[in-house]
């Protein structure tokens, strides 16, 4: 038999250079394509204030109290009708006093001075405070030193926040001070978005379940764990969907099932073209599949497309472009689906405590960390290397262009915070 006339592809020194004639998407690109075509698909709901930390607003909060809603006194002293001039100051003390929660009733005669402690409504007749500190008391009278400003050691009702204020825009996402601002300001119920449901699915023959016995050629499942942990800490309903081996029908079974329990789904594996690819193939089918290519390292093409009406991002296996895609592409993705608008994770220049040069043509994201007000990037770029998804604290994101970094040049390092986490 004779052999056919075909020769492999020629190897290349640089095997991980860019397919020539393929035209690859720079990520910014790839990104304001997402921006631009979704919109928020949460629902909407009512609850206590007491727990919407982590809830997305779902419409302008406008104050319904000032704060603070009286003058007070910001320290424990002694209050009267300021200024007071320069010099030496003995004002007569007259009875009672005034605390937080418990006014003075009645008012303060002229030149005479009060007890007051942090907090509470100044009494009528005093619009100035000496600090305890700086007073003597002695036979009902106390003495200090002059000069103080009119309002001085108090606080203006509404000085922080007026009754009507724009308190908290639509779309955001409630922090532990946030519940404190609108506490303060008179609110009690919340309407808020409804937790986006997202769906993670793992995908691999070889693919076994913690705890079980994994034999030759298998690996445990280390994408679902991350993928879900990582969802439940920016906030979303994530949605557990299991593992599917390479099966075309069962994952067809398993994603007709993930429509309808989730507004999102997440996949990890089978999204190139291979043989066993079958989440490319299946979206491919249905018609509604788009192959990103972007210009992205560490990064594999990822499908993106619709399942029944419910939109599905195909990341790649591999746990180190899976959270990398994740980050970079899914998360902000999910925010606007989920109602919090389309956030740009902030990144940080910070200087390099590493050299690295980089050809151009793609966008790379290094795993890091900061130590010692530098930058440290893992030992390894392998993409096969947990170990260094779990070492860093964040990304290095170096720009599409050529670079080449020396220790000291300053690098954007983008804390996984930075994402929400
Ligand atoms: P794939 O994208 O399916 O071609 O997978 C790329 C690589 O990632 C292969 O080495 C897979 O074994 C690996 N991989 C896929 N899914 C997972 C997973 N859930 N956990 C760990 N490794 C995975
Ligand atoms: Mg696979």
């Amino acid at each position: 038999m004779t052999k056919p006339d075909i020769a492999p592809p020629p190897l290349r020194n640089d095997c991980f250079a860019l397919p020539a004639g393929v035209n690859w998407t720079p990520v910014d690109e790839a990104l304001a394509l997402l921006r631009d075509r979704l919109t928020v698909v949460a629902g909407v709901e009512t609850v206590p204030l007491m727990r919407a930390a982590g809830r997305i607003l779902a419409g302008d909060v406008m104050s319904k109290r000032a704060n603070p809603p009286q003058p007070n006194t910001a320290v424990d002293g002694y209050g009267f009708a300021g200024p007071a001039t320069e010099g030496p100051q003995v004002l007569p003390l007259q009875d009672g006093r005034a605390a937080a929660g418990i006014p003075y009733e009645g008012a303060l005669a002229a030149g005479h001075a009060l007890r007051v402690l942090t907090g509470a409504a100044l009494p009528e007749g005093v619009d100035t405070v000496i600090l305890e500190e700086d007073v003597t008391v002695q036979d009902g009278h106390i003495a200090f030193h002059g000069p103080l400003k009119r309002g001085a050691n108090t606080r203006k009702a509404g000085e922080d926040v007026s009754q009507g204020d724009l308190v908290l825009p639509e779309g955001r996402r409630l922090t532990p001070a946030d519940l404190a601002l609108l506490s303060a300001t008179g609110m009690a119920e919340l309407t808020v978005r409804k937790p986006l449901r997202v769906a993670v699915l793992s995908t691999g023959d070889e693919l076994v379940e913690p705890g079980d016995s994994a034999g030759p050629g298998q690996i445990y499942d280390a994408n679902r764990p991350m993928l879900l942990s990582l969802l439940e800490g920016m906030g979303f309903g994530a949605v557990d969907m299991g593992r599917v081996p390479d099966d075309r029908e069962a994952l067809r079974a398993r994603l007709n099932q993930a429509a309808e329990q989730a507004e999102v789904i997440l996949t990890s594996g089978g999204a190139s073209a291979g043989d066993e690819d079958h989440v490319s193939a299946l979206l491919r089918q249905a018609g509604a599949m788009q192959e990103w290519r972007i210009a992205l390292k560490p990064g594999r093409p990822l499908a993106l497309g619709m399942w029944d009406g419910t939109p599905v991002f195909g990341l790649p296996g591999n746990p180190v472009a899976a959270l990398v895609c994740t980050l970079i592409f899914a998360r902000p993705a999910l925010g606007l689906l989920a109602g919090e608008g389309w956030l740009e994770p902030q990144g940080f220049d910070v200087p390099a405590a590493f050299e690295k040069r980089k050809k151009p043509g793609r966008r790379e994201y290094l795993r890091a960390r900061a130590r010692d007000g530098r930058v440290e990037v893992f030992a390894s770029e392998g993409s096969g290397r947990i170990s260094g998804l779990s070492w860093a604290e964040g990304l290095v994101e170096i720009e599409d262009g050529a670079r080449h970094i020396q220790p000291g040049d300053p690098v954007r390092f983008i804390p996984y915070g930075s994402f929400g986490l």
